[in-house]
This record gives C-alpha cells, structure tokens and sequence, in this order.
C-alpha cells in the first residue's frame, strides 16, 4: 500500500515521484519498458564509450526546471557544436551562409518576418494555463494552422519556410494541429526564435553523457520504488473518495499484480491513457480529450564518422532544407570531439514515405542528404542508428501530442482536471514548455503540489 503510484518513469513520473518522496509520500513507480527514462534514451556509439540521444536531448535558455534539476542531480551541460558555416536550400540550390539569416530572396524574407512577428505577437495573448480563454480562441481553433499560415504568407518560399519549421518543432504537418495549439505551444516555449535557435534557443546546450542521465540519476535515488517491466493494464479507482488524506481508493493492476494507493499519477502520453483499462471508465470529456490528441512522428537519425569532417571544411554541422527528406541536421558529436555525429530528422511529409522504405532504402536516403549538404564524405559513416518513436508500443510517437482543430475550446479544461484520485502529469500538460523534457518536469511537480494540497506533507 503507497500514498502514491506513479504510472510511469519518464521525466514527469521520475519527477513527480522524487518531489513525493522528498516531501514524506511512500510512492511507487510501475514502469512498463524495462528501462527508465520513456522518451529519453543514450545510445552507445559504435566502438566508443561516448554516448548519443535517440529520443529527446537539447535543452536551453528559459528551462529553468530543466536546466536547475540537472544542477541539482549533479550533471553537466555543454554547448550544441555551432562553429561555423550553416547549409540551407529554401530555393532550387543548396547555399552556405554564416550569417543568422539564410540567403533568400528579399520578398521571400519580408514575407517570413512579418509571419513571424503577427505569430509571436499573437501567441503571446494566449494563456498559458487556460489558451481556451484567449482573445478569438473559438475562432483560432476552428482553424487548422496551415489555415493560418495561408492567410499570413504570401510567397512560396515563406510557406514552405513554416511547412519546414512546423515539422522540426512538433514533427507534425501544419494541417494537422489546431491554430490556438500551435500559438499555446509558441507562447508556452517563449517564442519562435527560442523554439528554432541554437545559441539563445532549446537548441542551446545538451547533456554530458546523454540526457537519459536525468531519468537514470533520478531513477537510482529512488532505488526499489521504482519498478520496471509493469505494464498498468487496469486502474480501479472510487469516485466517491480522493481527497480524503490516507484514503486508500485505488487498484492498479500491473502484470497481473495489484497495487493500492491513496493517488495515481498518470504519466504516460495522452493516447496511451486510453490503452489503460479505468473501472469505473473516464468520465466522457475526459475520454473525448484523449481522443484528440495524437502524436507526431519522426524518425530520428544519427549517422557516425571517425570524425566530424565537416568542421575541417568551416561548417557547422547545421543544415536544413525545404525539399530533402532530411530536412533538419545537427552536429551531435559528443564533447571530446569524437566520434563524430550528425543527427536529422525524418518528419511531417517525408516520414511517411522514409518509414515505408527498407531499412537499406533508408539508410541511402539519409545518406545521400548529408552528402548533399556536406560532401561526399558524409558517405563514409563507420555507424548508423534510427529510432522509429511510433513503433514504440508505449511511445506512440513524438515529439508530443499535439491538439487537434476544436480540442482545446471544447475539452481544454479537462487536460490537468483531477478525477477521484487520479491525477494527471506528463509534458502535453505543462504550461511551459509543453513537449519539452521541461514541461515534463513541471507536470511532475505540480501534480505533487496537487496532492500535497489536499493530503499535507
Ligand atoms: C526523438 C525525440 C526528440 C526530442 N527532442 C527533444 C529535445 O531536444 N528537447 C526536449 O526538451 N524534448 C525533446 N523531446 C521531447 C521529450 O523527450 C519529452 O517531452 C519528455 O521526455 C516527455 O516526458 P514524459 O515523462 O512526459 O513522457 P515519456 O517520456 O513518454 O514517459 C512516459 C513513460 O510512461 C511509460 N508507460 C507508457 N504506458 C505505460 C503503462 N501502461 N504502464 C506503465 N508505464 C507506461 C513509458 O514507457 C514511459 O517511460 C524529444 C522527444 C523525442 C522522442
């Protein structure tokens, strides 16, 4: 018997449950993979000891929780490599550039500028904790965000522009999300320019030894509360009771075991919920959200040299493109220089097809993308590593869940709602930056203040 179960062990279960613990709460967290960690996961690099992330991994200025946890859990930062010539291909020919603008035509650049200063402005009169209460949010909602950007760009440059930084933000196609999430989401991460930067942006800084480190350090300290390999098949819960301190008024059933606790946190992505058996069921707003909240989907690719062969030549490693499958690379060598990394990612349009291809199709494909971007060089990787995060039977997909057109206004309120004794954390809850390994740490904390609220310390 625990106060509190966590369903769980990503960034916001761990999270959650090291505030419980510290706070006096006997907790338990049930995992389902057998690791830690969820959507954060390190990669041994062939023939090395250095490490990468296959799942989520940069962090930057303004992720205040992030970046004070992993001071406090004892780890280290170090700057994403930003040296150097960046590589875009926003017309028919790939240019390199050092400035922080690539060379476009000047109509196609005025055209973006005044996209992005009407969404900045306009997300930042979204609310944060209620966006179904800003200004014109029935309207913002009906509207799908490719809707918005039609009717605020002009040129085609600037269109794919945002076709382009749509699928790198939220591994989505524009059509797919709502206009008010996607102003909620610009908002909640401090801006477009915070969003899409390297230096000054969530692209900033990443974690020595690889950011599962958050997770595992975590995990450690809560030594047996946490168990992996337990899949929650089945929460049983009374509504009549949840509130009540010591009240014990949940069964969770996890590889054919049971558990009872006075609260469950659920932590896990939105649509995983609904693979959760609940007796009695949701009440049905609730369900409706869940409904409405799919993933995106990227393939993230890794792809290893001996040495990263494209700072010899003056460039950073950054490339992006509005037609290559790759449409988005990194340099992700580790911080002693070697082996080197460039990490893309296959995402919006080109994941569709990318996914359907042989693994050696694939494969070719990336590479013939780096090779464009950098050289012939870039053929001669000594290691490749892709994760498919919608193969993940308890992923779904990434980066996050995103809402839907009419979602928000209509079952907005619902996404943090307490029901009975369950509670509801993971990073598609947070007010700042949602999706983020922050906004994940910011659900945990604040369904522990929700707890602690109603049971005292
Ligand atoms: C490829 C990729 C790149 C990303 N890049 C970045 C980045 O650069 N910066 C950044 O800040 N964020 C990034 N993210 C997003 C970031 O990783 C997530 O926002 C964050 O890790 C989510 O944490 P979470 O705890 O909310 O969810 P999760 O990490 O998904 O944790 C949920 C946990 O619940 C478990 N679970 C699921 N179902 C059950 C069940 N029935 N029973 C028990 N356990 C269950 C899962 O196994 C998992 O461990 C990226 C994500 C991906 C995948």
């Amino acid at each position: 018997m625990s106060d509190v179960i966590v369903v769980g062990a990503g960034a916001a279960g761990l999270s959650a449950a090291r505030e419980l613990v510290a706070a006096g709460k006997d907790v338990l967290v049930l995992e389902a993979r057998d690791r830690v960690g969820g959507r954060l996961l390190n990669e041994r690099l062939p023939g090395s000891d250095e490490v990468v992330e296959v799942g989520g991994q940069w962090l930057g200025p303004g992720q205040d929780r992030a970046l004070a946890l992993i001071a406090e859990l004892g780890l280290k930062t170090f700057p994403t490599y930003d040296g150097g010539d960046k590589i875009a291909e926003f017309g028919s020919k790939l240019t390199r550039y050092s400035s922080r603008i690539p060379k476009i035509s000047p109509l196609a650049l005025i055209d973006i500028a005044q996209a992005q200063l009407r969404l900045d402005k306009d997300a930042r009169r979204i609310p944060l904790d209620k966006p179904w209460e800003a200004p014109h949010a029935a309207e913002l909602d009906r509207r799908t965000f490719a809707e918005w950007l039609d009717r605020r760009t002009c040129t085609r440059t600037g269109r794919a522009f945002f076709q382009l930084m749509t699928e790198a933000v939220w591994a989505a196609d524009p059509g797919d999300m709502s206009a008010l999430w996607a102003q909620f989401y610009i908002h909640s991460g401090g801006g477009l320019d915070s969003l899409l930067n390297t230096r000054g942006g969530a692209q900033q800084d990443r974690v020595v030894g690889g950011t599962q480190l958050i997770a595992t350090t975590m995990a450690d300290a809560l030594e047996d509360r946490v168990r992996t390999g337990m899949p929650v098949s089945e929460i049983r819960w009374d509504p009549q009771r949840g509130s009540e301190a010591g009240a014990l008024s949940a069964t969770v059933v996890a590889a054919g075991k049971e558990f009872r606790a006075a609260h469950v946190v659920v932590a896990v992505p939105p649509p995983l919920v609904s693979r959760i058996r609940f007796t009695p069921p949701l009440p049905a707003v609730r369900s409706q959200l869940l409904q409405r909240l799919p993933m995106g989907w990227t393939i993230k690719v890794n792809v290893v040299y001996d040495e990263p062969f494209w700072r010899a030549k003056g460039l950073s490693g950054q490339a992006n493109s509005i037609s290559r499958s790759l449409g988005t690379v990194f340099d992700n060598t580790p911080p002693s220089g070697a082996p080197g990394v460039l990490v893309g990612f296959l995402e919006g349009r080109h994941v569709q097809t990318a996914a359907r291809l042989s693994p050696a199709d694939r494969r070719r494909l990336v590479l013939d993308d780096l090779a464009a971007y950098f050289g012939a060089d870039a053929r001669d990787a000594v290691g490749y590593i892709e994760r498919d995060w919608a193969a993940e039977e308890y992923t779904g997909g990434c980066y996050g869940a995103f809402a839907t057109p009419m979602t928000l206004t209509r079952f907005g309120p619902e996404l943090r709602r307490p029901v009975g004794p369950l509670r509801w954390a993971g990073t598609e809850t947070a007010t700042r930056w949602a999706g983020y390994i922050d906004g994940a740490i910011e659900s945990g904390r604040r369904v522990t203040a929700e707890i602690l609220a109603e049971t005292g310390p």
